[in-house]
C-alpha cells in the first residue's frame, strides 16, 4: 500500500446523497483516500448493493473498510448473545468483503467485572470460532478488534496486540483517541512512538505497513471516553502523532471520527503531507 490514506468514519457530512456510494464519490471529490462503512446499527446492506459499492470504490480509487455493529460482546453471559455477536462480525466480514474491504473493525467485549485475563480467554475462544468459519468461507478480510476508550471495555493495547499474535487473520485497530481517553496519558510523541514500536516488536514490520487507525479529538473523564470532539477543540497532540507515524513509516488507513468528519480528515491529511 502506498503510504497513509486519510478518510472518514462514515459518509462525509457534505455528501449530497447520504448513501455509501454517494459517500465514496464525495471522498474522491474532497481528495481523501478512504472511508469506513459504518454498519454500527446493523448490517443492512445486501449482496447486490455491496457489489455496486465495490464498483464505485474501484472507479473512484477509494479504499474501504467496515465497522461492525456496536452490539457485540464476546464476553456476554448468555450463549445467545455470544452467538449474535459472532454473527454480527461474520455478517460484517461477508458483506464487507463483497464491498472490497480488507479490514473490518469491532469493539470486542465488556469485562462485566471479570478479571481481564479471564475475559481475554473468553474473547479469544469465541473469536477463534469466527476466524475458523471465515477461513472455511475463504474470506480473507483482516479482523480488527479496536482499542477501546473506557475502562469497562475489553480492548487495551496489550489485549488487542495479544489477540493479533495468537490468532491468524487478526490485526489491531489502533484508536489513539480511545487510548488517550483511558487515562489522559498517551498524548506525546514519545508515547505515540512507543505504541508503534510495540506494534513492530510484537507483530513485525509488516504490521506497520498495514495499519488501521481511528482518530478524533476526544472528551474524557475518570472512566474514560465521554464523546468525540473536533481535533482543534481537544487536547489531542495529533501533530506529534502524525510525526511519529511518519518517522515509523507507517502505512495503511487513518479513519477520522471527529464530529466534523471530513474537515478533520483533511486537516490530518494536510498536516501529514506538510511534514518533512
Ligand atoms: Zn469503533
Amino acid at each position: 500500500m502506498a503510504g497513509l490514506l486519510f478518510g472518514t468514519g462514515g459518509i462525509p457530512h457534505s455528501s449530497e446523497t447520504k448513501s455509501t456510494i454517494g459517500g465514496i464519490q464525495r471522498i474522491a471529490e474532497l481528495g481523501l483516500g478512504c472511508m469506513e462503512i459504518e454498519f454500527v446499527q446493523g448490517v443492512k446492506m445486501g449482496e447486490a448493493g455491496a457489489r455496486l459499492v465495490a464498483e464505485a470504490a474501484a472507479r473512484e480509487g477509494v479504499k474501504l473498510s467496515a465497522h461492525a455493529p456496536y452490539f457485540i460482546n464476546l464476553n456476554a453471559r448468555e450463549p445467545e448473545k455470544i452467538r449474535a455477536s459472532q454473527d454480527r462480525i461474520l455478517q460484517t466480514a461477508r458483506i464487507g468483503s463483497i464491498c472490497g474491504v480488507e479490514n473490518i473493525v469491532f469493539h470486542a467485549a465488556f469485562y462485566l467485572g471479570d478479571p481481564p485475563e479471564e475475559a481475554y480467554n473468553t474473547v479469544k475462544k469465541y473469536l477463534e470460532e469466527v476466524i475458523r468459519q471465515l477461513k472455511q468461507e475463504n474470506n480473507r478480510v483482516w479482523i480488527r478488534p479496536e482499542i477501546t476508550g473506557k475502562g469497562s471495555q475489553f480492548g487495551t493495547i496489550d489485549e488487542v496486540l495479544r489477540l493479533s499474535t495468537e490468532l491468524e487473520g487478526v490485526a489491531p485497530c489502533i484508536d489513539f483517541a480511545h487510548w488517550h481517553a483511558r487515562n489522559g496519558a498517551s498524548n506525546s510523541y514519545q508515547e505515540f512512538a512507543s505504541v508503534l514500536s510495540m506494534v513492530k516488536e510484537r507483530l513485525g514490520k509488516t504490521a506497520l505497513d498495514n495499519m488501521h487507525i481511528h482518530l478524533s479529538g476526544i472528551r474524557y473523564g475518570t472512566k474514560g471516553e465521554l464523546s468525540h470532539l473536533n481535533l482543534k477543540e481537544s487536547d489531542l497532540q495529533y501533530t506529534e502523532l502524525l510525526r511519529a507515524l511518519k518517522d515509523y513509516d507507517a502505512k495503511g488507513l487513518i479513519i477520522c471520527e471527529s464530529p466534523s468528519l471530513e474537515e478533520d480528515a483533511l486537516l490530518l491529511q494536510e498536516s501529514y503531507n506538510a511534514l518533512l
